[in-house]
């Protein structure tokens, strides 16, 4: 099975090392998620284009390099890359920051993805293929993202999506196709059940 994984909160604790980032640079007390917000830029800024610039300020930085794997995620990765199946990336990290991203995959996660993708997800209007389109012209049988909007992007295109537990996703009704996942043991049971029938 050719599954696709996406990078920030599915595999590296992004937002406990943007909060970190700005505490540190600012001082400012940047609190990260609350169950409260119904966006998730809230988190990040009073407007969305203000949490954008501070998302992109980082993810620009060196200090990207020094985020966390998300607990479970390296030994759930080598999981599936022994089971045989294809492992690629898809991130909407923007292209210029894939070079760090690509280092940073190859610290903890040497030699499991083929390949990496980004969509550049704040620049909806530069006319690149969302995350469903790259799942269906890549053949992906499976993404797993934290992002509701990316699982019905893949869902719409017939491919299946694991949507992976954050605080801003979790009182969503889920549509056929996308299956909420807890945890990295979660994902690795799914594909273990599942993985054939693909
Ligand atoms: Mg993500």
């Amino acid at each position: 099975m050719l599954i696709a994984i996406d990078v920030d909160e599915v595999l590296a604790d992004f937002s406990s090392a943007l909060v970190e980032y700005h505490n540190n640079k600012y001082h400012r007390g940047l609190l990260g998620y609350r169950p409260e917000m119904k966006h998730w830029w809230q988190a990040w800024g009073k407007t969305k284009e203000g949490a954008i610039g501070r998302v992109y300020e980082f993810i620009n930085s060196r200090e990207v390099l020094k985020i966390d794997p998300i607990p479970g995620a390296v030994e759930g990765v080598r999981a599936l890359k022994e089971s045989g199946h294809d492992l690629v990336v898809i991130t909407g990290r923007p292209i210029e920051a894939m070079d760090e991203t690509w280092a940073w995959l190859n610290v903890h996660f040497p030699d499991m993805f083929r390949r990496a993708y980004s969509t550049d997800f704040h620049l909806v209007n530069r006319g690149k293929e969302n995350k469903g389109d790259i799942c269906a012209r890549r053949g992906v049988d499976l993404l797993i993202d934290d992002f509701y909007e990316y699982c019905l992007e893949a869902a719409g295109r017939g491919v299946p999506a694991l949507l992976f537990t954050t605080p801003w996703n979790k009182k969503l009704d889920l549509p056929s196709g996308i299956t909420r996942v807890n945890d990295w043991a979660e994902i690795i049971d799914y594909v273990r059940s599942n993985g054939k029938a693909l």
